[in-house]
């Protein structure tokens, strides 16, 4: 019988820990969902930043947000984002959405918008799908606080500018290490700085540091905590038990 993800899994902490390819695979290997949530932060700030808007302006950021339409797949083989109704999964990656999206995230309106979006999300894969794996930054203090397993991802500096650098390569996005690793830790430090909603672990999250980890390994701690658990449940007939 083959096994199912039942239930949220909250996956947490700054980038490059490997959460997102973890959550991905995870997602993929129990039939469950997956939503990137830093991805609906990704697409409110490429918005912003075409509509010709300082991310610092949030009355602007504010009123432009409520009337975007942002939109994100859940299908971990295949994740899309899109900006009222157009493909943006690779415009949302840019360096310069990198430089703003803390700004951008950072408003509370904004949040409010977001967070009330990402659980309507979970509550649909939940019904149709049975679980979910999310990834972001206040996934298990804000978005689902309830969530049976949360896992907040650490890793080094400089194992999360390189395994970032690695990303940016294999996308064709030109990068040096240094200009990495500082727009990583500058991001980290407004996301962990904010007053609203910062990142950091929830209180009940298991912490685990993929510094020396490969994905594989990641991948194969997650299904383990989700075991432990018992969220791992079987499939009968398509409807999970
Ligand atoms: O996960 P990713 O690196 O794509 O996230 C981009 C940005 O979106 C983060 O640096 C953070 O500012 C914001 N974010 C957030 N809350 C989340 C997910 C992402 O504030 N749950």
């Amino acid at each position: 019988m083959a096994r199912a993800l039942c239930g949220v899994v909250a996956l947490d902490g700054p980038s490059g820990t490997g959460k997102t390819t973890a959550a991905r695979r995870l997602a993929t290997e129990f039939g469950a969902g997956y939503l990137d949530t830093g991805a609906m932060y990704r697409v409110a700030t490429l918005a912003v930043l075409r509509a010709g808007i300082g991310p610092d302006d949030a009355s602007a950021v504010v009123e432009l947000v409520r009337r975007i339409e942002i939109g994100v797949g859940t299908d971990p083989k295949e994740p899309s984002a899109s900006l009222d109704g157009v493909d943006v999964s690779e415009a949302i990656r840019t360096e310069e959405v990198n430089q703003a999206v803390s700004a951008v995230s950072a408003v509370p309106e904004v949040r409010e918008m977001l967070v009330a979006e990402q659980r309507r999300i979970i509550r649909k894969a939940l019904d149709e799908v049975g679980g979910i794996v999310v990834d972001g930054r206040d996934i298990g203090t804000v978005v689902v606080p309830d969530a049976p397993l949360k896992v907040f991802l650490t890793a080094s500096a400089d194992v999360r500018a390189r395994r970032r650098s690695a990303q940016d390569a294999a996308a064709g996005r030109v990068s040096t290490p240094e200009e990495t690793k500082a727009s990583v830790e500058r991001r980290d430090r407004l996301d962990s700085t904010r007053a609203n909603s910062p990142l950091r672990a929830a209180d009940d999250a298991v912490l685990l540091d993929t510094s020396d980890l490969a994905l594989d390994e990641v991948t194969a701690k997650l299904t383990e905590l989700a075991e432990d658990r018992g969220l791992l449940c079987g499939e009968v007939a398509g409807t999970r038990r």
